[in-house]
């Protein structure tokens, strides 16, 4: 389907495209489009006016910190992250977009429209939740404050960004015992339910499709999963690929999978 009319803009700065946004109600931040531009196709979305930030190299880039801190921009496709010799501090991240759809996606998909996305079935969201990502938010007049991930997700396509701000990068611990376990819709494809863990002392899990913003779980091993599942009173949506029980079910069976993975590095 065609697109219905819409202005486009394309900011020099981070200070542009932030005014841009901030003075205009309707107008949107345009990444790699993966998600946006499919949604005003089908007519789901209908901004006024396109920001977009791909001339922005202020939001490009994966630096590596004496302390093995990760800083990334949030413009940084999958595909740089898959090839970054920084990213390698934290393999999970690479590996985990080398799953996501096909190489087109990659090359156009980034990690800050990923997660701004804050779609339920999406790989970044419980990944950023697992490792203690901690999310930076620029607003107009270029003020920044700082989110972990726990917080930044608030619901299916809603997150802490407010109206005129932008996500600008993503910090990520030092870390190693990660895993990342999915069941999918084929080959890479959407996932049905899937989980991210990190393993540092405690066990921590966050699952992804169960419910509107990832579910955090923390235990002491992986053999305590099970009852902290059962705990967490999931009541999963049930749809053409899988019933609720059937994603209640998997929930154990992946978070215990990514834990082990985790554990076992
Ligand atoms: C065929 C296909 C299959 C896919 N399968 C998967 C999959 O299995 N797993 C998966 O995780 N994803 C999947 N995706 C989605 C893909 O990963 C998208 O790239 C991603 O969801 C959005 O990233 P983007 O850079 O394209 O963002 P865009 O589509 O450009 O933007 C998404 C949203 O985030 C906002 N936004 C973007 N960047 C910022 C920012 N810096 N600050 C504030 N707001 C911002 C935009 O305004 C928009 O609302 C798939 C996409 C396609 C087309």
């Amino acid at each position: 389907m065609l697109l219905r009319e819409v202005e486009y803009a394309k900011p020099g700065s981070v200070a542009e495209a932030l005014e841009l946004l901030a003075a205009d109600d309707g107008a949107r931040a345009l990444a790699g489009g993966q998600t946006l531009i499919n949604v005003m196709k089908a007519r789901a979305a209908s901004p006024d006016k396109l920001v977009d930030l791909n001339g922005l190299e202020e939001l490009r880039g994966i630096e590596l910190a004496g302390d093995g801190t990760l800083t990334i921009g949030a413009m940084t496709t999958y595909s740089e992250l898959m090839a970054s010799a920084e990213a390698k501090a934290r393999p999970i991240l690479g590996e985990v977009c080398a799953t996501i759809a096909d190489v087109q996606v990659r090359n156009r998909g980034t990690i800050g429209g990923n997660v701004c996305a804050s779609d339920p079935t999406n790989h970044l969201p419980p990944l950023m939740v697992a490792v203690g990502a901690r999310m930076t938010i620029t607003t107009a007049g270029g003020g920044e404050h700082e989110v972990p991930a726990e917080d930044f997700f608030l619901g299916v396509y809603l997150t802490a960004v407010g109206p005129g701000e932008l996500l600008t990068r993503i910090s990520i611990p030092a870390g190693k015992k990660d895993g990342f376990a999915a069941v999918t819709l084929g080959a890479d494809g959407t996932c049905i339910c899937n989980a991210a863990a990190t393993v540092n002392g405690n066990v921590r899990v966050a699952l992804g499709c169960v419910d509107a913003v990832p579910v955090l779980l923390e235990t002491d091993s992986a053999d305590e999963i099970p009852e902290a599942v059962r705990a967490a009173n999931l009541e999963p949506p049930s749809d053409v690929h899988a019933s609720s029980d059937y994603r209640t079910h998997l929930a154990t069976v992946l978070a215990t999978r990514a834990a082990q993975e985790a554990a076992a590095r």
